[in-house]
């Protein structure tokens, strides 16, 4: 099981780090290490033929999964179809989900939960472009 760490932090950011993503392996959440309030993130790797052990709904936030490597399967209800990297599935509120890993290489994927149309602005009509003096 990896675990994840806090780099570094000030007083509008928090940076934490789970690590090499080619070598995490089980389940992570990161709300505590970054104070998120907005959101849920978790890193998630599953070796091939594992699935997560058990199907689950949320009553309030809706999952949206990223598949950053590997393939494998996604059921939704009684609803299944394939996934592999770069795949991104929303799922609502209020119904079953479950993901399986079925490629030769572990699949590794983030699950970010938000509450269901919490969603105001976003992108532009939420962002300003600002002068900053570049310190990168
Ligand atoms: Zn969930």
């Amino acid at each position: 099981m990896s675990d994840v760490k806090v780099i570094n932090s000030g007083k509008k950011y928090a940076h934490a780090s789970v690590g090499d993503l080619r070598t995490f392996e089980g389940k992570q959440f990161v709300k505590d290490a970054t104070g998120a309030t907005s959101c849920e993130i978790s890193f998630g790797s599953l070796p091939t033929g594992a699935e997560v052990p058990f199907f689950h709904s949320h009553k309030a936030n809706e999952e949206n999964y990223i598949i950053l490597s590997g393939a494998g399967r996604f059921q939704v209800d009684d609803e299944a179809f394939d996934v592999a990297e770069g795949s991104v599935i929303r799922v609502a509120t209020g119904c079953d989900r479950n993901i399986k890993c079925t490629s030769a290489t572990p699949m590794t994927y983030i699950c970010i939960q938000a509450q269901e149309g919490s969603l105001g602005g976003y992108t532009m009509t939420d962002a300003d472009i600002t002068e900053r003096e570049n310190k990168m």
